[in-house]
């Protein structure tokens, strides 16, 4: 499902971090009780329900660290896990549900633009987009202010499970061809299932590279 190889000495190190323990350390609802910058962070985005609290559990293989299927729009805070003491993974909220107030897109920019702006040691965003249905005008929005924090972004497509393979190939080569025009998004999309455990193994060796 991923067009980018990983040798196996680079599949070897993703399975080894993602094997050591991650533990939740801090969750923030205020750029002031955001955790002193200590180890490299790579940061999960998408919309509300794209599956990015199953995609965080699958990679470390815990089924419960990031709580599935919050109501939409109300965990508006970051939470951080260490992962082995190597790497820093931080949850940000889901965002284009209005559901729980229209004060949410811009409670999320505020807080987000906070964190992507001052995060020296942040080295890329995971943009999580569901692989149903590809790129959303909110998405789009989103990464307007990736590119205005000057942060590598990497759109990660979700539940490959749901879409038969033709459209799969298909939304691959699409995303990519509009994410390639992007600046600061790196080049390479991948397509995974949290629920089939594909694109994972992929996605821990390329974080692997990070550490
Ligand atoms: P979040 O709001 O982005 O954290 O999304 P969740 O991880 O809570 O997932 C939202 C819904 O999508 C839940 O019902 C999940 O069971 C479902 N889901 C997440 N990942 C997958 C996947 O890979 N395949 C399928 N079929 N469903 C998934």
């Amino acid at each position: 499902m991923t067009i980018t190889p990983y040798s196996a000495a680079q599949i070897e190190k993703g399975r080894l971090l993602f094997a050591g323990p991650c533990d939740f350390v801090a969750g923030a609802m205020k750029a002031d009780m955001l955790p002193a910058p200590r180890l490299t962070e790579i940061a999960f985005a998408g919309r509300s329900n794209v599956g990015k609290s199953s995609l965080v559990n699958a990679l470390t293989g815990r089924k419960t660290l990031a709580r599935v299927s919050n109501p939409p729009g109300r965990t508006q805070q970051l939470n951080f896990f260490d992962l082995a003491g190597k790497l820093m993974l931080v949850d940000l909220p889901g965002y284009g549900y209005s559901q729980a107030g229209k004060q949410v897109a811009a409670d999320w920019t505020n807080l987000a633009i906070d964190f992507l702006k001052g995060r020296p040691n942040l080295r890329r965003v995971l943009l999580l987009v569901d692989g149903r249905h590809g790129l959303k005008d909110s998405d789009l929005e989103i990464m307007e202010i990736f590119d205005a924090s000057a942060v590598v972004y990497q759109v990660i497509l979700t539940k490959a499970d749901k879409v038969k393979p033709e459209e799969a190939a298909a939304r691959l080569a699409e995303t990519q061809a509009k994410m390639s025009r992007r600046v600061a998004a790196h080049p390479v999309v991948l397509f995974t299932s949290s629920e089939k455990f594909l694109g994972i193994i992929e996605l821990r060796a390329e974080l692997a590279a990070l550490a």
